[in-house]
């Protein structure tokens, strides 16, 4: 029985230049992002939302990412890896009921696999547009993580499924925000003190993104991606909620990150 907590933890850093981030804009700039995911611990079994970079990667990057390590380098130890930081506030990979994924993209697909008793909830068409990107987006999706047929897996559909609620009791709510991926979804959570966070992932890497400032330098659909911002804005402000943006490395220094926790 686990009380329900909202952990923070960060799988270290991918180097990249400005204008992947905020498109076209500080061009040639570098830039470091913070790799980020989530545990969050329930009585009716923990949810790992995300979990940051493959630790096999590390050992040869190029072998396990292509070249998509030209324009996003991962710097990070083994240490890092989902498993071991888990380890280090004593959860076991058996204590995990569900992987949850924002989307398919390699920074986000590490723990896949790595659960015995997890069921890993992804939307349906992120899953099907992962094993046939577009050219351009192509270098984002690294197979070998989630070419796993044999796990549990439990697909949503889209706008049908918007507001998907993993527990039944409003703790953790699955919001479909595409654009920058075809089936990206962001996610609503409430803690039992009242304190809401809306985790927006890579549908707001920076607040340049939730505030109309930027759009992603990687993405399937501008338009996607304006009316996905627009819709987490009205949902963090209705639920008077922390808004989390994926990828941002001054709003996420604000954060207490693992062992801390917030419930
Ligand atoms: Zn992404």
């Amino acid at each position: 029985m686990s009380n329900i907590k909202l952990f923070m933890f960060q799988s270290g850093t991918q180097y990249c230049k400005y204008q992947h981030i905020r498109m076209n804009q500080g061009v040639g700039e570098s830039y470091e992002i913070p790799v980020s995911w989530f545990l969050l611990t329930h009585p009716d079994g923990c949810s790992l939302i995300d979990g940051g970079l493959a630790v096999e990667g590390l050992k040869n990057p190029r072998a396990y990412w292509g070249s998509s390590i030209e324009q996003f380098k991962p710097e990070m130890t083994e240490e890092q890896g989902c498993i071991e930081q888990l380890k280090r506030i004593g959860v076991a990979p058996k204590d995990i009921s569900y992987v949850v994924l924002s989307h398919l993209h390699s920074d986000h697909t590490g723990a896949i696999g790595r659960f015995p008793h997890a069921t890993h909830v992804v939307q349906r068409r992120e899953y099907e547009y992962a094993f046939a990107p577009d050219w351009f987006t192509s270098g984002a999706y690294c197979r070998h993580d989630y070419d796993h047929p044999e796990l549990k897996w439990l697909f949503l559909n889209g706008l049908s499924d918007d507001n998907y609620d993993l527990y039944g009791d409003g703790t953790l709510q699955f919001i479909f925000t595409p654009g920058h991926s075809p089936g990206h979804q962001s996610f609503l959570i409430r803690l039992p003190s009242g304190q809401n966070f809306t985790l927006a992932i890579d549908a707001a890497y920076t607040l340049d993104h939730y505030h109309d400032k930027a759009l992603p330098g990687l993405m399937t659909s501008a338009t996607d991606v304006a009316h996905s911002v627009q819709k987490l804005r009205q949902l963090t402000e209705r639920n008077n909620a922390v808004l989390i943006p994926g990828h941002d490395p001054e709003e996420w220094k604000k954060n207490r990150l693992a062992p801390a926790y917030y419930s």
